[in-house]
């Protein structure tokens, strides 16, 4: 018996288990100070009423003989497939239903998508970036090389021709950087991986903060996408549904590697390890989309962005570089008079009792950067906004 020895390159993820030591004995030695998290990538807002009429009926149905269901299509039901697509058509983007494919969210598809591909494939993933997209590539022992994302690129890196990679992954809006790519940034990505015959993983679990029209919400916006690329999507930023899970994922047929359907493979895949998205679950996903569904959920988002604008603004006062903020629920700021990373950690949580989480942790190039997060209530975002800007101020001598 030989185990998968590639696990043990993985790199020890101690990035939150840290911060919350850090934060416990903190809160040890100043029992009276109150803290904020600003560090939490989890939504904080419940499901929309929508969205909890639609399980209680679906939980209600389970019930009776009648309409009660077992095992369901694995690729999904067509009722969420439909939305789906409908859901992509005001996109200005046309879907077959067999492109679609429901998963139990994106964490796990963007994963599980590696087994479509051999093992001697270069990766090409941003640094910094959501740190799953590495270690599920270090698991399967591939080759993983770097595209670097920094200030001078505005943290959103673009194709470098010296560069030979077969799997690029793409997010955006990106977490943790919030940066979002326009439409001629991604067309560039999608002919680079034409002439690379390479493929894209586009990761848009962040979507639905993108408030300006003009960006693309959706890699098919671009033309000829649909030969390189895969998009994952989500419903834990969108509607809450972090502790629900469900998501999406697109496999275009005219996604051809070898002579080989993408979409025949994944769905190969699908129906032979995965038994589908619970029913209850995917009525919840569908009211969704309905229209009272939207108007909920947007209400959210905006509840959202509204914490991210005041943090933004806070750093707009300050003249403080940062990122997103704008199209995402990310913040991503520099620490000031080039402090690292952790370094700056301990003072915001020593001198303002708030928590963020150190761009160090999401990779090379994060160093000397800091995450904040919008998903806190208005007070508590309202109060740690006051706190940082004190704390800038005195280090800036602002
Ligand atoms: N992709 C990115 C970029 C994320 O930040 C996250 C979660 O934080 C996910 C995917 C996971 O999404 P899901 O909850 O659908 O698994």
């Amino acid at each position: 018996m030989k185990i998968n020895r590639h696990y043990l390159d993985l790199e020890k993820s101690y990035l939150f288990t840290m911060i919350n030591h850090k934060v416990a004995d903190y809160q040890k030695a100043h029992p009276e100070q109150s803290i904020i998290r600003l560090g939490i990538g989890d939504v904080t807002l419940p499901l929309c009423p929508a969205v909890v009429t639609a399980l209680e009926k679906a939980s209600a149905e389970m019930g009776v003989k009648e309409t009660f269901r077992g095992y369901g299509p694995e690729q999904g039901y067509d009722f969420l497939r439909e939305a789906v697509a409908h859901y992509y058509e005001k996109k200005g983007v046309n879907l077959e239903m067999n492109e679609i494919f429901i998963s139990d969210g994106a964490k796990s598809d963007v994963g599980n998508i590696l087994d479509l591909f051999d093992a001697d494939n270069t990766v090409l993933v941003p640094d910094p970036v959501y740190p799953v997209y590495v270690d599920t590539n270090i698991m399967a022992g591939r080759k993983v090389v770097f595209a670097d994302a920094t200030a001078e690129n505005g943290f959103l890196p673009m194709p470098d021709e010296s560069l030979d990679a077969d799997i690029i992954y793409l997010c955006s809006p990106n977490n943790p950087t919030g940066a979002v790519y326009n439409h001629a940034q991604l067309k560039a990505w999608v002919d680079y991986a034409k002439a690379h015959d390479a493929v894209i993983l586009f990761d848009a679990a962040y979507e639905c903060f993108v408030a300006d029209s003009s960006l693309p919400r959706s890699i098919y916006e671009v033309e000829g996408a649909k030969e390189v690329a895969i998009e994952f999507c989500s419903f834990s930023k969108t509607a809450g549904f972090t502790g629900t899970r469900c998501g999406y994922t697109v496999v275009p047929k005219a996604l051809v590697k070898e002579g080989v359907e993408l979409n025949g493979l994944w769905l190969r895949r699908q129906t032979t390890k995965f038994n589908g998205v619970p029913y209850i679950v995917q009525r919840g996903a569908e009211a969704v989309f309905t229209e009272e569904g939207q108007q909920q959920t947007r209400a959210n988002i905006d509840y959202y962005r509204q914490n991210a604008k005041v943090l933004a603004d806070t750093l707009d006062r300050l003249g403080v570089f940062y990122t997103g903020g704008k199209n995402s629920p990310y913040i991503w700021m520099e620490c000031p008079n080039k402090m690292k990373s952790w370094d700056f950690f301990d003072l915001l949580l020593e001198k303002a009792g708030v928590v963020g989480t150190p761009g160090a942790g999401f990779g090379r190039n994060g160093e000397g950067f800091f995450r904040l997060t919008a998903f806190n209530d208005h007070e508590n975002t309202a109060e740690a906004a006051e706190r940082l800007e004190k704390l800038l101020r005195e280090l800036l001598n602002k």
